[in-house]
């Protein structure tokens, strides 16, 4: 059938950004290099954005906020209860 190129897939919803035409768009699954099949514009896989690190942080130092209540726990176990006393 077709086995002289590569594989590729359809992007449901891409617009080319030269053509604008929609559903025109293929990425090759090798590469992930992404092609307009109506006016053969190519573009390579976009680079990861290095903002994400700092999103990991910080939704990082919320959670961290979130734990500090979770003391509840020590509340929950009845052991502790005696062990927390002879602490003091
Ligand atoms: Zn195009």
């Amino acid at each position: 059938m077709s086995g002289f190129q590569s594989r590729r897939r359809f992007i449901a919803g891409a617009v080319c950004p030269r053509c604008s035409e929609m559903d025109k768009i293929v990425v090759d699954l090798d590469s992930d290099q992404r092609e307009c099949v109506a006016c053969g514009f190519s573009e390579g896989r976009p680079e990861a954005p290095a903002v994400e690190e700092v999103k990991t942080r910080v939704s990082r130092a919320s959670a961290r906020r979130v734990e500090t209540p979770a003391q509840v726990v020590r509340l929950l176990d009845p052991g502790s209860n005696a062990a927390s006393d002879a602490d003091e």
